[in-house]
């Protein structure tokens, strides 16, 4: 059901509202968690991830320039899980995952296990825009990265005490756990921060990214859903959708794709799609976590079943709106 006004742009159906940005910066996100400052550091970061998305999107850029310029924003911010900031695995590491997706055109491109890449959704749409593949993992695609001269930097500069602490809080549990013989903890703790953007643009045009350092105490070269198309990212001419929480369940329901096909070939409302799938498939399957959805009617869902979830949205009047617990009220468009 239309709710809002709308036009025929270049053949193209498109809310009069548009363009539209959301955003998200991982869910699991609990009061008591954060310092007034870190609160206030990361409600700022999410200003500011907006106003450059939107930036883009009022001299007429296309969604895609603008879900890269808020989601790089996101990744230089430490407050966030992706880029600098970005949670350890078990062996003390940062690698990074991502993925970009345009609804225009259904290219792709995505990149896993990063650990010198200091934006990796930038590698990520340079795979989708000047490489023959989708997905590209560690050193091959860092190789990529450095013949298509994207910034490179020392792993360190990844590092952040906070998430240091993280790590060790995680491997003592663990550690604990083993001893007592008790089942290992649920991850609960071990993910949020995960970053994600979509956007309409002016020609009624979607485009969705995410970008994350996965879930703390990873090992093995696991890869989570970020980088997964139709998992954690997907985009098509009527829905795009950013996930996080915990990957492996976005993997084995294909959260996000499964998202957008309730819309297209059910013809669910998006909001009724969102929430039928991150907080019905994703907890019966034993998972949790959030997402952000947007239609190209500029209709935009924030489902959620954790404490909080960093999130915001902005639309033609360029006023940031942000929230980051489950009891707070974030207006909609
Ligand atoms: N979904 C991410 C992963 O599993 C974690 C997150 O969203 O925070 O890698």
């Amino acid at each position: 059901m239309f709710e809002r006004g709308y036009a025929v742009r270049d053949g193209v159906l498109v809310a009069l509202d548009a363009p539209v940005l959301v955003i998200h910066g991982g869910a699991g996100v609990e009061r008591g968690d954060l310092t007034a400052e870190e609160e206030r550091a990361a409600r700022d970061a999410l200003a500011a991830a907006l106003r450059a998305g939107h930036a883009q999107l009022r001299s007429g850029k296309p969604a895609l320039d603008a879900v890269a310029a808020a989601i790089t924003v996101l990744e230089d911010a430490p407050q966030f899980n992706a880029g600098r900031g970005a949670v350890f695995t078990h062996d003390g590491r940062n690698e990074l995952d991502t993925s970009i997706m345009d609804g225009a055109s259904g290219k792709a491109g995505a990149a896993a296990g990063l650990r010198r890449v200091k934006n990796p959704i930038l590698l990520a749409r340079r795979i989708m825009e000047r490489s023959r593949h989708v997905m590209m993992v560690g050193d091959g695609a860092e190789a990529f990265a450095q013949e298509q001269d994207i910034a490179l930097v020392e792993p360190a500069y990844f590092r952040t005490e906070r998430r240091w602490q993280q790590l060790q809080k995680a491997l003592a549990a663990e550690a604990s756990a083993q001893s007592s013989a008790t089942p290992p903890e649920l991850p609960g703790k071990a993910y949020f921060g995960t970053v994600g953007a979509l956007a309409l643009d002016a020609q009624g045009h979607l485009a969705a990214g995410t970008s994350t350092g996965g879930m703390t105490n990873k090992r093995y070269g696991r890869v989570g859903d970020a980088p997964i198309i139709g998992a954690g990212t997907w985009a098509d001419a009527r829905c795009a959708v950013s996930g996080t929480g915990w990957g492996e369940f976005y993997i084995r329901t294909a959260a996000a794709h499964e998202i957008c096909a309730r819309v297209r070939l059910a013809g669910m409302p998006l909001r009724r799609a969102a929430d039928a799938v991150i907080n019905g498939d994703i907890p019966a399957a034993g998972g949790d976590g959030g997402a952000i959805a947007l239609g190209a009617d500029g209709n935009v869902a924030f489902p959620f079943n954790t404490p909080g979830m960093y999130r915001g949205w902005i639309g033609a009047d360029g006023v940031p709106h942000a929230a980051v617990f489950a009891d707070e009220n974030l207006p909609m468009p």
